[in-house]
């Protein structure tokens, strides 16, 4: 895998643990109010960690830290995602994930062999406004269902999230997301901010109303809604 970023702990990326968290590059979507534009669309031109360096960094502070954070980009784009992941569980530190669905092999797999114990995925939007969300007219809508049915019926704790964009999402979206993954136990609203390194700058941020308001509608099919971010 070719990993961009290194945050060596935090507290905000894997919930309720402290966790070192990785970023690879590249990514199968293109989000145009994606955070990461230069990681997803340069990767190779951003300095890169050897995966040793991490994992002996990690060796060093198992007695300290929970867990990693496997984020990017798209991890799941990396056929040796499943060999690190093992090398993490070695250590012993726990493994969460950050996806976007699109490869629901690869999360069966991960899941069915007790390799991660937390899983974040991403729902774009609606299932009507995923090519427009994802920035990907080619996404399998088919795999982004089946990700979200393995998550549902699997043991491995989870969440799914949406970041929401003032021009990208609407109420009747929140009904649709809601109607998509009903009985899920935890959802999260994550606020659009412009980090300076957009795919396509220019959108806005909602207002917090709407957050609200969103946060209502997804109430009723989830067991747990929360907004994240400055609101
Ligand atoms: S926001 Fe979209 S383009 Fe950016 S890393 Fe996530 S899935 Fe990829």
């Amino acid at each position: 895998m070719n990993f961009h970023g290194f945050y060596k702990s935090t507290l905000l990326d894997y919930p309720k643990h402290l966790a070192a968290t990785v970023f690879s590059g590249g990514c199968n979507m293109r989000c145009p109010f994606c955070h990461n534009a230069s990681l997803v669309l340069r990767p190779h031109t951003q300095p890169e960690i050897p995966q040793e360096e991490i994992l002996n960094y990690l060796r060093k502070r198992k007695n300290i830290l929970e867990g990693v954070c496997i984020t990017g980009g798209e991890p799941t784009i990396y056929p040796d995602l499943p060999l690190f992941i093992s090398q993490i569980k070695e250590i012993g530190l726990k493994v969460k994930l950050d996806t976007n669905g699109t490869n629901p092999a690869v999360i069966k797999r991960l899941t069915e062999q007790n390799l991660i114990d937390y899983i974040a995925m991403d729902i774009k939007n609606s299932p009507e406004k995923y090519a427009l969300t994802s920035g990907n007219s080619a996404i399998p809508i088919d795999n982004i269902n089946e990700s979200i049915s393995l998550i549902l019926s699997g043991k491995t704790d989870y969440e799914f999230r949406t970041t929401i964009v003032g021009e990208l999402h609407t109420q009747a979206d929140m009904e649709s997301i809601g109607n998509w993954i009903r009985g899920a136990k935890a959802y999260y609203l994550q606020s659009y901010t412009d980090s300076g390194d957009v795919i396509y700058p220019g959108f806005t941020s909602p207002d917090k109303e709407t957050l609200y308001r969103y946060k209502e509608i997804l109430s009723a099919y989830v067991e747990f809604v929360d907004i994240r971010g400055a609101v």
